[in-house]
């Protein structure tokens, strides 16, 4: 079994949820006592966010590489980003370590291509609905194409990302208000809809709508686990 580098703590509630995930994953599949062979740094969500609001994406890159060059010391075979947003410094992160970075929008873009998925609704931070890292990279690659909420709804669920999911509180109103923007998605033609950030997951499920639910969180956790039991 290879090792998984798990770059955490954007925010650490959504951490848990890849830690537990993977684990339980790996125990299905092999059995006994069997758990998954993990190293983790976990950041200062603090310092992120704050680059994040400052528009300084470079202080951002150079806090994860600094982190995932540590993940490689310690021993990790491979390195997930556990947040959608900051994927945006991917290709950054990517050229200061040697091991593989595992991208979250190609989990979802290979589910996507086998569940042929041909337009879907994304829902994220506004960083991940408004800029092209994660968008361009589905289209370009995977062929599906993106639609997102409008700019009021934008805003409100960001706001609920950051003020209620990144600090673990969940609030059936801001549910109501997930459910509602999905429904509108749907009717504006996405087949499906991706949660794409990573704590949407602890807020909507599949068992509260009917349309097509794609969480980022659970297929980036199961790419983790096919990496790690592959030869
Ligand atoms: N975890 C979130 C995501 O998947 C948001 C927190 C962050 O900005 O990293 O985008």
């Amino acid at each position: 079994m290879k090792t998984i580098g798990l770059l955490g703590g954007m925010s650490w509630e959504s951490t848990r949820t890849y830690y537990t995930l993977i684990n339980r994953a790996i125990n299905e599949k092999l059995g006994g006592f069997h758990s998954a062979k993990i190293v983790m740094v976990s950041v200062d969500f603090a310092e992120i966010e704050k680059c994040q609001s400052d528009g300084d994406w470079d202080s951002a890159a150079a806090m994860l590489a600094y982190a995932a060059k540590r993940l490689e010391r310690a021993g990790a075979d491979c390195i997930a980003i556990c947040t959608n947003t900051m994927h945006v410094v991917f290709d950054h992160i990517r050229s200061q370590v040697t091991i593989p970075l595992i991208h979250i929008g190609d989990a979802l873009g290979s589910f996507a291509v086998v569940h042929n998925h041909r337009c879907l609704g994304l829902l994220g931070t506004r960083f991940t609905m408004e800029k092209p890292f994660l968008s361009d990279r589905l289209e370009n690659n995977f062929s599906v194409n993106i639609i997102t909420p409008t700019e009021t709804q934008r805003h409100e669920i960001h706001r609920i990302i950051y003020e209620e999911l990144c600090n673990g509180e969940i609030n059936a109103a801001s549910r109501n208000y997930f459910l509602t923007v999905i429904g509108e998605l749907s009717s504006q033609g996405a087949d499906g809809v991706v949660l794409g950030c990573t704590e949407i997951g602890l807020l909507i499920n599949q068992s509260q709508t009917l349309v097509p639910i794609l969480d980022t969180t659970a297929l980036h956790s199961e790419s983790l686990v096919d990496f790690s039991l592959s030869n």
